[in-house]
């Protein structure tokens, strides 16, 4: 477990010195239809792996705790930090649980309504304090292909409905772009239902807390594709702490059963940065092969 602990915090501090070199790596690879069983077994235990117990927080050399930072984030948007989510990586990790038994599917249509109810009254939280509303989904609950962001922001916050704002707008550019329609192809939600106030990353008691409402929206919606936006929903659903930059353009699998393709959030493509035009060409190529996976055409160029 220390070694893990060890080789994976290395990692990502090799992680951090090479983003810049990284930004010439396509980094993406199909889902290997042809992968061995063995493999697929492997892959598929590590995704249902039995919840962890969380890791201990490592402290820097004043003896703080990294997840409490001294200096506050130069963006009012913390999602623009995505390629160094180093000081975040000591946080307990939130266990992802096994799928439920195989059973009769339950009715989405029934089901999804009710827990949109439960989330309206929910208080399991701090968040549901300084809310306005809550922001469970948009789109189409029968769609195969749904994105997870992480959170409400401001414009979310005041309309009750996922991805309105800036960022909402380029997420509805990118499903335009392949070939489909946010609100009849795709279902649209996020790790927490309550915005974390001043846009800050909710918490991992606060992921803790909302998550169970997330799993159970995508056993309901059953896709054929979960597309992961940024650290966070990454974080969440596979109950890792590698970062977006490293596993972005790679499947993998939602607790052992789902394909989920990790990419960046829209709102760190909207950051003018000198790597944006590779930043956004990774993400596109990501969404490539989400779109191969679900048998759509894929444009030669864009
Ligand atoms: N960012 C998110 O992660 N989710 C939203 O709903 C809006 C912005
Ligand atoms: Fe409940 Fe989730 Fe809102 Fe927290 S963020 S109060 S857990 S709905």
């Amino acid at each position: 477990m220390q070694d893990d602990l060890r080789s994976e915090l290395a990692d990502l501090v090799r992680a951090v010195h090479a983003y810049v070199a990284w930004q010439g790596e396509s980094g993406s690879v199909g889902f290997p239809r042809d992968r061995s069983e063995r493999e697929s077994r492997e892959l598929q235990r590590e995704a249902a792996s039995p919840p962890q117990p969380p890791e201990p927080e490592a402290l820097d050399p004043a003896g703080r705790r990294p997840s409490a930072p001294a200096i506050p984030p130069p963006f009012s948007s913390h999602l623009f930090d995505e390629p160094a989510p180093v000081p975040r990586v000591a946080k307990p990790k939130i266990p992802v649980p096994a799928p439920p038994p195989p059973g009769e599917p339950r009715d989405r249509h029934v089901h999804l309504p009710r827990i949109e109810a439960e989330v309206k009254s929910c208080a399991k939280c701090r968040l549901h304090e300084t809310r306005t509303n809550t922001v469970f989904f948009r789109g189409n609950p029968d769609a195969p292909l749904v994105f997870v962001g992480e959170g409400p922001g401001a414009d979310e916050d005041a309309s009750g409905k996922p991805f309105v704002g800036r960022a909402g707008q380029l997420l509805d550019k990118m499903i335009g772009a392949m070939g489909l329609d946010p609100e009849r192809d795709v279902y649209v939600c996020n790790i927490v239902k309550c915005r974390p106030p001043g846009n800050r990353r909710p918490e991992p008691d606060e992921v803790a807390a909302c998550i169970p409402y997330l799993h159970e929206q995508i056993d309901l919606v059953a896709p054929k594709v979960i597309v992961a936006l940024g650290n966070t929903a990454l974080a969440a659903l596979l109950g890792t702490s590698m970062p977006i930059t490293k596993v972005r353009g790679t499947w993998k699998y939602y607790r052992g059963t789902t394909m989920l393709m990790p990419t960046y959030h829209p709102s760190f493509l909207l950051r003018p940065t000198s790597n944006l035009v590779e930043s956004k060409r990774q993400a596109w190529e990501d969404l490539q092969a989400v779109m191969k996976e679900l048998g759509l055409a894929v444009p030669q160029k864009r």
